[in-house]
């Protein structure tokens, strides 16, 4: 989210340092070993360095993707609680993610016949190939379809009522992204869906971006029947507590499938029926701004 960024080098020791600032006095600082890769795209800057403690860090235009060490806080998040409010998840569509991370988690469910992702930047996908393999070790499920094309073109063509959980794990609302967040998209999104399909996407930090995770919210709100706002932590983002939204055209997103979920819990790194519960708790504060 942030676009400032700084870096730094010990004269001690052997590592530079990364940091994105949340806002104007606070930031998140990475010991950084080596750059791996830079490269720029018709879409973006990629960066992907080692880190000291946190494994391989993947920075889209100054702001941090990942890092090996937490990824799975924000795919797990993202991924596990719309696919258990869906009774049935069999056609899945991921808009980016070129990372592969929501993929393995979504692949994770055995209902699912088709993992259709569609990420803009082919890069992004070949850098995850080439040094995130622990992220990109479902491409090559034979019901994962990789497309690489603008999300926002896909879903706008997407038959009526044909996917069943779409999942947005875009970058932030800048760049090819910025129209992942608004409202003709999430109209679109909306039209694709089954009746009783659900969507899922990230919103923001609730605390450094308070005014725009509840923006995000309540333009959800305008267009879908049902909307939960959840958070979750994940400690390579600012604050180490992220927000997301599920949302769907009636069918009930904090009941899920106990049996399902049982499964489901039994190879995640983070999600659980407790985790699940708990994410939909708000502060006070947050809740009497949501309404
Ligand atoms: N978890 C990450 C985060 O929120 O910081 C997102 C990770 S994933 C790498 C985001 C992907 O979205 C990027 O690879 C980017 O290329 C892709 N993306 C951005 N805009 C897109 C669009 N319009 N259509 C498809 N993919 C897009």
């Amino acid at each position: 989210m942030s676009q400032e960024t700084s870096s730094h080098m010990d004269p001690t020791e052997s590592w530079h340092s990364f940091t994105e600032w949340s806002d104007k006095s606070v930031g998140l600082t990475w010991k950084i070993t080596r750059m791996i890769e830079s490269v720029t795209t018709p879409y973006q800057r990629i960066d992907l360095f080692d880190t000291v403690g946190d494994g391989k860090l993947l920075v889209h235009d100054n702001a941090v993707m990942l890092s090996e060490r937490f990824e799975s806080q924000y795919h797990d998040a993202l991924v596990h609680s719309a696919m258990l409010a869906c009774p049935n998840p069999r056609r899945v569509l991921i808009i980016g993610g070129g990372d592969g991370g929501t993929l393995r988690e979504v692949l994770r469910h055995s209902e699912v016949e088709v993992a259709c992702q569609v990420e803009i930047d082919a890069e992004v996908v070949r850098i995850a190939k080439d040094h995130l393999p622990t992220m990109a070790i479902a491409y090559d499920d034979p019901r994962a379809d990789l497309i690489i094309g603008d999300g926002m073109k896909f879903v706008g063509d997407a038959e009526p009522a044909s996917w069943d959980v779409i999942l947005i794990d875009s970058t932030d609302p800048i760049g090819p992204a910025a129209p992942l967040f608004e409202e003709p998209f999430y109209n679109d999104i909306k039209a694709a869906l089954t009746d009783d399909g659900v969507m899922a996407t990230q919103v923001a930090c609730p605390t450094f971006y308070a005014d725009y995770f509840i923006t995000l919210v309540k333009r959800l709100e305008t267009i879908f029947s049902m909307v939960r706002p959840y958070t979750s932590p994940v400690q390579m983002y600012p604050s180490g507590v992220w927000g997301f939204a599920v949302a769907s055209k009636g069918q009930d997103l904090v009941q899920i499938d106990e049996k399902r979920a049982a499964l489901i819990e039994e190879s995640t790194t983070n999600w659980t029926r407790e985790t699940h519960k708990a994410s939909f708790a708000m502060p006070n504060w947050l809740r009497r701004r949501l309404g």
